[in-house]
């Protein structure tokens, strides 16, 4: 008997900050990884030449390593066309992201397929692959950080909505006629339940500004029995366990897994989460589901873009 044969891609995140990159073996083993500046001001054009860059250093690598590549993953902020090619649009951090063929670049530099996703979305496909998910096919994926993004897999396959314009679970409404959203409609969830909602709603209850307080010093406050501490979290375990409550009756997921720097609070976070959103659930759609903390962390980008590239032809 012959063991299989290990598969190699490239993964890539793009962030509006910085490019995350690494080689990475289908087993979701990380052979060599790298960290660079996003040229988030400069254009297109640079973001491109930064993209190849850190692409050379990891065929450089695999080279080194006698490794075969079988492509290259990119994970993206935005709206990818419907071939996985090109950037359409809705990247606001990144100046000139917009109808812009990577793919094509990509491969013209390196020679290797390569493939787009959406950021959010390839977080939850690395998480479904290699982290909180793994074994389960119908999973609910949410980052939790100064907005809320996600994913849904069904059959263990991500799901976009016509063109791949879908799956923004941030912005399903929580509170009809609300306040408005970033996105410009009112009563979204993100609105009410993403970090930054906890940071504001704990910052009027003290009377101090924003900018004052943050995520970490909230919890750290709701340990030590601070009523407007204790009141917030429960508020925020509220509006996001009733947001996962809607997904949990539509999807009926098999996992829940919640990302993003709040789900690194502890295990008291999800006890609370647990505890608001079961209450409402429909039985038959979540007496299976479980809500589970992300395992991957900064990873789970990076190897839901290799991901891409090995669900191919696996
Ligand atoms: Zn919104």
């Amino acid at each position: 008997m012959t063991a299989a044969k290990q598969r190699h891609a490239i993964g890539i995140d793009l962030g509006g900050t910085t490019i995350k990159y690494a080689l990475i073996s289908d087993c979701g083993e990380f052979l060599f990884e790298g960290i660079a500046d996003t040229p988030a001001t400069e254009g297109a054009e640079a973001v491109l030449k930064a993209l190849c860059r850190v692409a050379d250093e990891c065929v450089a690598e695999a080279a080194n390593r006698g490794i075969s590549v079988e492509g290259i993953g990119i994970g993206t902020p935005g709206i990818i066309s419907p071939d996985g090619q090109s950037v359409l649009g809705g990247a606001e951090n990144i100046e000139g992201w917009e109808n812009v063929n990577v793919g094509a670049r990509l491969t013209a530099h390196t020679g290797l397929f390569t493939l787009l996703g959406n950021d959010a979305n390839l977080m939850a496909l690395g998480e479904t692959l290699y982290g909180a998910a793994a074994g389960a096919e119908d999973v609910v994926f949410l980052t939790v950080g100064t907005g809320i993004g996600g994913g849904v897999l069904i059959g263990g396959n991500l799901q976009g909505g016509w063109q791949g314009r879908g799956m923004e679970l941030g912005h399903v409404v929580l509170v009809a006629g609300g306040e408005r959203c970033a996105c410009g409609a009112v009563g979204c969830l993100e609105h009410y339940a993403s970090t930054s909602a906890l940071v504001r709603r704990y910052a009027e209850r003290k009377g101090i500004a924003p900018e004052q307080t943050n995520g970490r010093q909230i919890v750290a406050h709701y340990h030590e029995g601070e009523p407007e501490a204790i009141a917030t979290l429960e508020e925020h375990w509220e509006w996001l366990g009733q947001g996962i409550r809607s997904f949990i009756n539509i999807f009926a997921p098999q996992k829940v897994v919640v990302g993003g720097g709040i789900s690194e609070a502890g295990e008291f976070y999800f006890e609370g989460l647990r505890r608001h959103t079961a209450a409402n659930v429909m039985d038959v759609c979540g007496a299976h589901t479980e809500i589970v903390a992300a395992l991957l962390g900064n990873q789970a980008g990076s190897l839901g873009a290799a991901g891409i590239i090995f669900q191919r032809k696996a």
